[in-house]
């Protein structure tokens, strides 16, 4: 049963990032906030939604951490659990389960996290899916049977982490070592590895929301057209100017994967390329609102759905107050990912106080500082800063990152050990 008010536990969230917390504020949704153990909150500082916070080690210790919430629920029963934190998707499954809240089952969860299970389900039901391989721990570099370029990937990879383009077989053995050694180091994964041919296109997310197997297509953006051999994040423009056929194509699959996955209740952040400049290949779909929520702010600016809200009240197992209402396009949103852009020790970073003045900007959200370490890749350091805007048409958003381009830039001076 669900009081009016109903509770959530959401999973490693950062407090910095405000959408989902001002989401549950609005929708009247109380969040018991398991902080990320690299966060410290302060209990006089939360934003006003978190009712109270667990701290949990849901990585370390997955198992100690399912203990202590299941007795955290039975002296305080909650509604539901969730996360936008993508490596903790399977935790919240797993604990769903357990205690019988709303959730995707653990094995949709293993699916969609796991990038050998994901191509198999899609390739199964007969949607589109590069050519691939799967590479086990200690296996020989191969790729026997893939038309080259291919991209070499973490099995259980996230933010693009030792992503790699290898151009001709003759690369392949390097570029696999290399991805070994990312997966060991700052994955702390199993070196397991995923070989599929490259998909030679523009890229596109699309943010949808699954409740009892409904599945509603919110908005596609356009990503940019990243060519590797690593694959930073650069833009996020949404609506896409796509025409309506290719459109419709996308819905079409993206839909269709979520069946394929068995993802039929929440938020899925889904990455596509138009192979060829038409037909959609997935790269991957995330059980969770995208990009810590920024999908969100995309989203719903896009077209006025509150994204976060609906995704909190099918974690409560509540509908989705958008459900059955026509989604259209009434504004443009983007995200501009400020690039790196050079390496080394950051001494200055210029013009970020003149895009916060913007009106056109809503935030920006800063993670890199002067006096922080940028290493070149593949030793991932993060992005500087994200710049997330409105715009009237997509066409403005285009121009206003063509902008951005030349307003931001990075001092840097030269750091031992980034080469
Ligand atoms: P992660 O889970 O680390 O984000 P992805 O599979 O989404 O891994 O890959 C990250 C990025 O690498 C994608 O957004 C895309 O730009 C690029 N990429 C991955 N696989 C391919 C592919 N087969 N063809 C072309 N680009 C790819
Ligand atoms: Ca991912
Ligand atoms: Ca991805
Ligand atoms: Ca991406």
């Amino acid at each position: 049963m669900n009081s009016p008010h109903p509770t959530v536990v959401l999973v490693y969230q950062r407090t910095s990032l405000p959408w989902v917390f001002d989401s549950a504020q609005r929708a009247g949704i109380r969040l018991v906030l398991v902080p990320r153990p690299d966060e410290t909150v302060e209990p006089g500082r939360l934003p006003a939604a978190v009712a109270d916070v667990l701290p949990l080690d849901v990585e370390g210790d997955p198992a100690g951490a399912l203990a202590a919430l299941q007795q955290y629920h039975r002296a305080h029963p909650f509604d539901g659990i969730t996360t936008l934190y993508d490596p903790a998707v399977p935790f919240v499954a797993e604990a769903a389960r357990a205690l019988g809240l709303p959730g995707i089952p653990p094995s949709t969860a293993a699916g969609v996290q796991d990038k050998r299970l994901m191509r198999e389900r899609l390739a199964a039901a007969g949607l589109n899916v590069p050519r691939f391989l799967k590479l086990d721990d200690g296996a020989p570099a191969d790729a026997a049977g893939l038309d080259f370029p291919v991209v070499v990937k973490p099995a259980h990879g996230y933010s693009s982490l030792g992503v790699t383009r290898a151009e001709d077989p003759g690369r392949l053995a390097a570029v696999v070592a290399e991805v070994r050694e990312v997966c060991r180091g700052v994955l702390g994964a199993e070196p397991a590895l995923v070989v599929e041919e490259y998909l030679d296109g523009p890229e596109y997310a699309v943010e949808s929301l699954a409740h009892r197997g409904e599945v509603t297509v919110l908005s596609i953006g356009y990503k940019g057209e990243p060519k590797g051999p690593y694959f930073e994040e650069t833009v996020y423009r949404a609506p896409a100017d796509l025409p309506a056929a290719v459109q419709e194509a996308v819905v079409r699959e993206v839909t269709a994967a979520h069946r394929a996955l068995g993802v039929t209740d929440g938020p899925t952040h889904t990455e596509l390329r138009l192979r060829g400049g038409t037909e959609p290949y997935l790269l991957e779909m995330g059980a969770r609102v995208g990009g810590s929520g920024v999908s969100h702010y995309i989203a719903s600016h896009v077209t006025g759905v509150d994204l976060a809200a609906d995704a909190l009240r099918v974690a409560a197992g509540l509908p989705p107050a958008s459900a059955g209402a026509p989604v259209t396009a009434i504004g443009a949103a983007a995200n501009y990912i400020v690039p790196c852009g050079g390496h080394g020790r950051i001494t200055a970073i210029h013009g970020l106080d003149a895009v916060r003045a913007d009106p056109r900007v809503d935030h920006v959200v800063q993670m890199l500082h002067p006096g922080d370490v940028v290493r070149p890749y593949p030793d991932f350091t993060g992005y500087p800063a994200f710049v997330l805007s409105r715009h009237a048409s997509t066409a403005e958003a285009e121009e206003f990152h063509r902008h951005l381009e030349s307003a931001i830039r990075i001092d840097y001076a030269p750091e031992e050990g980034t080469r």
